[in-house]
């Protein structure tokens, strides 16, 4: 089953990616993490990003796409694929659908995380990441074990460059502009559910299996 998880930054979609993928062995694509892992790699890709994405803009799409098509050119190692944070265009999800149909599959179901300003806001900032192998922690409500030491590999854990306020406002008008025009376009082609995200961790992820399991008694997803 291939799900793209759409929602503004900070509504959850890595937390929920997480444990989507130990329960359903997905395999997970998230364009942030790619860009990330380009830039401490000091890859052109990297370097190319890196300015759009510390003034919280969005990557160029044809870039995005590009970057896209490649790693989908390595072998699919999951139950399917889960998308995070891309598409974030008109452009790019038409692009997502041309790319899977030419890998002779399709996008199965688009879960809308719908949480509230205040939340958005509240989890941006309490956000750390490990600077070394980009695990995602919560201050509030998924700390490290050990302060400000990531608990999988030990590396620091930072706030990332563009969850400063000045960026995160940016970073909420593309979500906006660019972004939210994607749930019409799902809408329309009826695979779009819209769950509640706030609450703790437990309660989001039960809801969003619940909309998973639905989309399967309806027959979106044949293993
Ligand atoms: P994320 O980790 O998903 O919040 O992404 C971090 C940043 O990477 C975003 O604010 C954008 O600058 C960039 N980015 C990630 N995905 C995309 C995308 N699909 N299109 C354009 N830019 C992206």
């Amino acid at each position: 089953m291939n799900i793209v998880l759409l929602g503004p930054p900070g509504s959850g979609k890595g937390t929920l990616a997480a444990d989507l993928i130990r329960l359903y062995n997905f395999e997970y694509v998230s364009t942030g993490d790619i860009f990330r892992h380009n830039i401490r790699e000091k890859t052109s890709l990297g370097l190319n990003a890196s300015e759009y994405i510390h003034a919280g803009q969005l990557v160029p799409d044809h870039v995005t796409i590009a970057m896209i098509a490649d790693h989908l050119k390595q072998p699919r190692t999951g139950s399917g694929i889960l998308f995070d944070g891309f598409p974030r265009t008109v452009v790019q999800a038409e692009a997502l659908d041309r790319m899977l149909m030419q890998m002779q599959t399709e996008l199965h179901m688009v879960i809308n995380l719908v949480v509230s300003k205040e939340t958005v806001v509240e989890r941006l900032s309490n956000r750390r990441l490990c600077v070394d192998c980009g695990r995602g922690y919560n201050l509030v409500s998924l700390p490290s074990k050990v302060p400000d030491i990531c608990d999988q590999c030990g590396g620091d854990l930072i706030q990332r460059a563009d969850d400063r306020p000045e960026t995160i406002r940016t970073r909420l008008e593309h979500y906006r502009d660019s972004t939210k025009p994607l749930i019409a376009y799902y809408q329309e082609k009826a695979i779009l559910t819209s769950i509640d995200n706030e609450g703790s961790i437990e309660a989001y992820t039960q809801r969003a299996a619940d909309a998973i399991a639905k989309a399967q008694r309806m027959g979106k997803w044949r293993p």
